[in-house]
């Protein structure tokens, strides 16, 4: 048996010596959000991200024996933080999120920010800002789980409904520089769309061509395609290749002119995948 927890990858009988880490699971809600779940070490109880809805999320802890210890939030949008009143009322319990926007999340017990390190019961939290999608998003980084709700997603990266384009391609190459097996744990399930996308920009990606027929199989078995890894996106994603020739003369085609920045290829191909 082969199997891979934790970045650590483990064979046969050692699996169960050499594989403590932890991993986040997805409880999928809504119509295509993911509500991801920590369990903490003492098998009692677990943590969640971004609860858009309650009743989902209360039903998968509770079938397991655990009591809801904690949420994080990364950003204030209804999708992520819908559940908590009615999840608190079941469970009260600390609720971590962006500082920035504590005035559009009333439910926060604690407010964060960038460079924050937080020491939870699950372990240690690293808090990244990650402006753009909105101006206070942040993510959360733990082991080498990277929890980035609408920022990054698999083959793609979210709207600017409050950022600037140069915002939020800084946030992304702050997230991108991180460990290229970091998982990348989003709120979405938007992988074959935005891989349609990215074939229309990089249609000579064979890595890219690859992936797409991977999760093409496991959205037909009903299965998510998150996490991600990092080292995937900088390969397929072209929110994260706004350094690569190719990416560059696709957002140059569709624009009909030069493009002197990064930044200016970013917006372009942003602004192509709003009307894709
Ligand atoms: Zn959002
Ligand atoms: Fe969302």
């Amino acid at each position: 048996m082969i199997s891979v927890t934790g970045g650590a990858i483990c064979l046969g009988s050692a699996f169960f010596m050499s594989c403590t880490m932890t991993h986040a699971h997805a409880i999928p809600i809504l119509q295509d959000n993911y509500v991801w779940c920590w369990p903490a070490a003492d098998g009692a109880s677990a943590w969640v991200v971004d609860p858009g809805e309650a009743a989902p999320v209360l039903a998968h802890v509770q079938a397991r024996g655990w009591q809801l210890a904690g949420i994080l939030v990364t950003h204030w949008h209804p999708d992520h933080i819908g559940g908590i009143p009615a999840l608190l009322e079941a469970a009260p319990c600390p609720v971590i999120g962006p500082a920035a926007e504590a005035d559009r999340i009333p439910t926060l017990t604690q407010e964060v920010r960038g460079g924050d390190v937080l020491d939870l019961p699950i372990g240690r939290v690293r808090v990244i800002d990650v402006p753009g999608h909105t101006l206070g998003h942040i993510a959360f980084l733990l082991d080498d789980w990277l929890f980035c709700g609408d920022t990054l997603f698999c083959g793609g990266c979210g709207r600017l409904f409050e950022g600037t384009p140069e915002e939020m391609l800084a946030s992304l190459t702050r997230l991108a520089d991180l460990p290229a097996d970091t998982r990348v744990a989003c709120t979405h399930e938007y992988t074959l769309a935005n891989l349609s996308f990215a074939a229309a920009v990089e249609p000579n990606n064979a890595t890219l061509r690859a992936f797409r027929d991977h999760a093409q199989a496991l959205r037909d078995q009903g299965k998510p395609t998150l996490p991600s890894t990092l080292g995937r996106e900088r390969a397929i994603n072209p929110f994260l290749r706004t350094d690569q020739p190719s990416v560059q003369a696709a957002a140059r085609a569709r624009a009909g002119r030069s493009l002197a920045t990064q930044a200016q290829v970013f917006a372009e191909i942003r602004g192509w995948k709003d009307q894709f």
